[in-house]
C-alpha cells in the first residue's frame, strides 16, 4: 500500500512546542487509502515538550543542511544539532515505511514547506523550507503542506 509521512501534531499528537497538538479537520481526506507514518522530528531529536519556539536564523532548512544557518529559541539557544538529528531520523522512518510523499504542518521550522518565519520571533514568514522538510526533498520524497491548518 502506498505510504504517507504526517507531521505527528496533525494527527492529534500534542508534540508541539506549547504541548498542544494541531489536529487536521482535512487531513483523513488527504490521506484517505494510504498507510500513515506518524513522526515528529523534533521530538525525535530529543527535544522536550513542551519547549520554547524555536525559529531558523541566516537561511532555511536547506541552508541548515549545509551549515550555513542554524536553528535557535527565542532564548538564543542554539538547536541546530538537535533539529538535524531530528530530521535524518524522519527521512529514516520515511524510507523504512515505504513513503513517497510527506504531509507536513505548515509554517513549521522542521516541517514547513515553502514558509517559515524570518527568525525575528515576530511573526514574519519568508520563502523557505524547514529542515526536515528540506532533507525529505532532498531525498525525493515530495512534501506538501497539509490542508486546514
Ligand atoms: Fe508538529 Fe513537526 Fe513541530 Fe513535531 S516538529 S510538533 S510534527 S510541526
Amino acid at each position: 500500500m502506498d505510504s504517507v509521512l504526517v507531521s505527528a501534531c496533525l494527527r492529534g499528537v500534542p508534540c508541539r512546542y506549547d504541548g498542544r497538538d494541531k489536529a487536521s479537520p482535512r487531513l483523513a481526506e488527504a490521506v484517505a487509502g494510504r498507510e500513515v507514518v506518524s513522526f515528529c522530528p523534533e521530538a525525535a531529536g530529543g527535544l522536550p515538550t513542551p519547549r520554547r519556539p524555536a525559529e531558523l536564523v541566516g537561511g532555511d532548512g536547506h541552508d541548515v543542511l549545509d551549515g550555513t544557518a542554524r536553528v535557535v529559541e527565542d532564548t538564543g539557544r542554539d538547536v541546530t544539532a538537535a533539529f538535524v538529528a531530528g530530521a535524518r531520523r524522519a527521512l529514516a522512518a520515511a524510507r523504512h515505511g515505504g513513503c513517497t510523499e510527506a504531509l507536513m504542518m505548515p509554517r513549521s521550522p522542521s516541517c514547513g514547506r515553502g514558509a517559515v518565519y524570518d527568525g525575528s520571533f515576530g511573526g514574519q514568514l519568508v520563502a523557505g523550507d524547514g529542515v526536515t522538510a528540506a532533507l525529505l526533498e532532498r531525498n525525493g520524497i515530495a512534501v506538501r503542506n497539509a490542508p486546514g491548518v
